[in-house]
């Protein structure tokens, strides 16, 4: 399976075509994750990736035992979306559009205190412009998806188009890491559509959707997104929790977000490609 996973990875490259649609932009600023996308006039803040795409993908995957503190919770070994079945009290923590510095290693050093993982979805530009922090992403222990190339809205691409994106997408975040990313997916502003998610379906690929939203994205006080985000939590019990890696309130409030989530007894989650846990787990 991981070497299926691996090669088809690497087929998929191989054949990746010249990506041809424009980028809306990436969602760096203060707007909504569900909105349509950016206007083409925000242009990205950093060069495109190198074309050299081909000497990729050792076929190995770091894994980390799981973490020992009284936040951390299960691990789960997710072949589809059905697998990520939480109890009550259950989060998992997600992280999209990074990796970014300054940003993302102090996510990193918060987590890593608190003894807990995460899941990154990244997007392909972010991680060509910042492997060394892509790695330290994935040396922490933390599971590392993909988030497209370049953050546009499939939703206003053709099909073709938009499985390019995020083909393309996994390239970089592989070529970042130096090793396949976990087979995770997030739609950009949660845009899917139901053509691409059943075609990553057949692909093993897991789309990656949220229950709580922090929108950090919008220019509100580390408390005032922090009191946001537990309140949401503490109603819906459990879920998948979306914070942004490039927003710098999200790095002020993670600390006291960890503290608070321990002290209200929640547990948080990490989540693994079902084939790299079992090879772990030989
Ligand atoms: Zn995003």
């Amino acid at each position: 399976m991981r070497l299926f996973r691996s090669v088809c990875l690497l087929l998929c490259v191989a054949a990746l075509p010249a990506c041809a649609t424009r980028a809306p932009g990436l969602s760096g600023a203060a707007v909504p994750v569900a909105d349509a996308p950016r206007s083409e006039a925000e242009t990205l803040a950093f060069a495109a990736s190198s074309d050299d795409e081909r000497s990729l993908f050792p076929l190995s995957h770091s894994f980390l035992p799981a973490r020992r503190s009284s936040l951390a919770g299960r691990t789960l070994s997710v072949a589809s979306i059905e697998d990520i079945d939480l109890a009550d009290g259950e989060v998992v923590i997600t992280f999209d559009d990074g990796p970014m510095p300054e940003k993302t290693p102090k996510i990193l050093d918060a987590l890593a205190e608190a003894g807990v993982g995460a899941t990154f979805l990244m997007v392909g530009q972010m991680a060509s412009a910042h492997p060394e922090i892509a790695r330290q992403v994935a040396a922490g222990g933390h599971t590392v998806g993909t988030h497209t190339e370049r953050h546009p809205n499939l939703r206003t691409m053709s099909f073709e188009a938009a499985l390019a994106e995020i083909r393309r997408g996994e390239a970089s975040v592989a070529k970042a890491l130096g090793e396949p990313p976990a087979p995770f997916f997030r739609f950009p502003y949660l845009a899917d559509t139901k053509a691409l998610r059943a075609r990553l379906a057949t692909e093993a690929m897991v789309p990656l959707d949220v229950d709580i939203d922090s929108k950090d994205y919008f220019r509100d006080a580390p408390d005032t997104v922090m009191a946001r985000t537990l309140g949401v939590l503490q109603a819906k019990r459990k879920g998948i929790i979306l914070f942004h890696d490039i927003q710098a309130r999200t790095a002020a409030l993670l600390p006291d977000f960890l503290k608070e989530l321990d002290r209200l007894g929640f547990k948080v989650v990490d989540l693994k490609p079902a084939d790299e846990v079992r090879l772990a787990s030989r």
